[in-house]
């Protein structure tokens, strides 16, 4: 017998039109100008040992001063689909950029699951310079770095089995401590790449994203997703609008929550 299986429900939060020019890298941002919406989403992974909660999002006030559609607060989506988020055990910080740890207040009983990397990113010498600096939120990290000293932190360097059935891999390559979720679903494994693939369109072209650590690294990011997955498994991007077309939606929550498996 395999480990449990677990559902997945992609739940969006937010949303925004950019240009090929903001979301590609190289010779795949061409025409420059051409509109690419993005949304923004949390994820719940539910399963008998309970929620496990996949990044927090961004706040009204951060999202708002990027231009971004706020449509919701996280973890108030999270309990339309019945999550009581004071009590999740596991959340999962994928990265640390601005859009993905935002809502971290209401999940007070949640230890949050860290790359080493990732902290050592944001809290070293480079974390202040300009194309760093302008996709996080410092209050953000501040808080993250406090739930450290409350001893809330679940560190990992690498791959790490959370429960049964779940587990995170360091990719990397967006950003220095980006990690992947995998999960054992009903229907084979899930992998959720976060932000290694935005789009699925980052993996059909091999087509970087535009913010980037290391290029590199990001190949390599892509490359690790389809080993995640293995021959049968399935890759879901992290921001991509179609994602709400292809599954179906939860009932009352349609344009909100969809069901991934
Ligand atoms: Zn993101």
């Amino acid at each position: 017998m395999g480990p449990a299986t677990h559902e997945i429900y992609v739940v969006k939060y937010g949303e925004y039109v950019g240009t090929r020019g903001h979301y590609f890298y190289g010779s795949a941002a061409d025409p420059h100008e051409a509109p690419v919406p993005i949304d923004y989403f949390v994820w719940l992974v539910r399963g008998t040992e309970g929620d496990v909660v996949v990044d927090l999002g961004f706040r009204a006030e951060s999202g708002g001063r990027r231009g971004r559609t706020h449509l919701r607060e996280p973890s108030v989506a999270l309990g339309e689909l019945g999550v009581d988020v004071a009590r999740v055990p596991w959340v999962i910080l994928s990265h640390f950029h601005y859009d993905h740890i935002g809502d971290l207040g209401p999940f007070s009983a949640a230890r949050f699951v860290v790359q080493d990397r990732e902290v050592a990113f944001w809290t070293g010498r480079y974390a202040n310079r300009r194309e760093f600096r302008s996709v996080v939120e410092v209050d953000d990290v501040v808080a993250v770095v406090r739930a450290g000293y409350e001893r809330r932190l679940h560190w990992v360097d690498g791959d790490a089995e959370l429960v049964p059935g779940v587990s995170v891999h360091l990719v990397g390559g967006h950003s220095a401590g980006l990690q992947a979720v995998k999960v054992h679903t009903a229907r084979g494994a899930v992998v959720l790449a976060i932000d290694a693939a935005h789009f699925y369109e980052n993996l059909e072209r091999d087509a970087p994203f535009a913010t980037l650590h290391d290029l590199a690294g990001m190949y390599g990011a892509f490359d690790r997703l389809h080993e995640l997955a293995g021959r049968d498994g399935e890759i879901v991007p992290g921001h991509d609008p179609e994602l709400l077309r292809r599954f179906p939606a939860v009932a009352g929550l349609e344009g909100i929550a969809a069901r991934i498996a």
